[in-house]
């Protein structure tokens, strides 16, 4: 299980031998800078133009007309499954409908009893409108068939998998509060039409957005919190793993602690 995750198991290794240390250069040479040689005229710049009237310069280009925008629809709470796919395809509620190419939904079994909460579409989602499809996607498969789970399972053994944000930041900049409010009613609704008996919200944003705390992760692991009365498990992103992968460690044993919660029905 350790080894889909990519968690190694730890053996010392030999200390590779020292690197001959680099010469430090002085930090400023004591030989004196040669002087300046004139380029060559063909590479000199032309002198400046003495004409009366110089070229209009060309004028700036007018600001791309900003795309008109509606506010989200309302209902969004008693809607179904069509109406909010509908809803969130035609979104125009926030600024990042405009540089979007799909908006990504979110994917899984709808009768699913585990739902994973990311962050935020990036490039790859954002052409494909599937959510986590690139690297961090592949990691998060390989910790949902740790746990027997895959989002292409079936029936209440899937999973569902959404954001927090349905649209991308443009180059997958964090989420602005402004966009998280205005995604949040979406969020909410596919979670009430689920209706998960566990929830795992990976990652700062999706921790945020759920629980409604500011308290870093690694003070919210380990416990289990609620989201109207759904237990909330919380761990690092895919993403972050990618990039800390000595804390997939802390992420297996939150699969754990997710896990026992699952089968323990008293904690459901
Ligand atoms: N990261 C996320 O949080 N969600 C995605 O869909 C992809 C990457």
């Amino acid at each position: 299980m350790l080894a889909e995750m990519g968690v190694r198991v730890w053996a010392p290794q030999p200390a590779a031998p020292a690197a001959a240390p680099e010469p430090r250069q002085p930090a400023s040479s004591p030989v004196a800078a040669p002087a300046p040689v004139a380029a060559p005229a063909a590479l000199r710049p032309p002198p400046p133009s003495r004409a009366p009237n110089p070229a209009p310069r060309p004028a700036t280009p007018a600001p791309a007309p900003a795309v008109e925008r509606s506010p989200r629809p309302s209902g969004i709470e008693s809607m179904d499954w069509p109406a909010l796919r509908e809803a969130v395809a035609n979104c125009q509620a926030c600024g990042l409908c405009e540089k979007r190419k799909n908006t990504v939904f979110g994917t899984g079994s709808v009768q699913a009893d585990w739902f994973i909460v990311g962050e935020a579409p990036g490039e790859n989602e954002d052409l494909q409108g599937e959510p986590f499809v690139g690297a961090a996607g592949q990691l998060l498969d390989n910790m949902l068939r740790a746990v027997g789970r895959s989002r292409s399972g079936e029936g209440t053994q899937g999973v569902f998998i959404s954001n927090v944000l349905k649209c991308r930041p443009p180059a997958n900049r964090n989420p602005q509060p402004a966009e998280v409010a205005q995604c949040a009613p979406y969020l909410a609704r596919q979670v009430a039409l689920v209706q998960p008996t566990l929830i795992i919200a990976m990652g700062r944003f999706a921790v945020q957005s759920v629980l409604q705390t500011n308290e870093p992760i690694g003070k919210l692991r380990g416990q289990v919190h609620r989201y109207q009365g759904v237990p909330v498990i919380v761990t690092y992103h895919p993403a972050y793993l990618l990039r800390t992968p000595s804390d997939k460690a802390k992420a297996w044993a939150d699969l754990c602690l997710a896990m026992e919660t699952a089968n323990t029905p008293l904690r459901r």
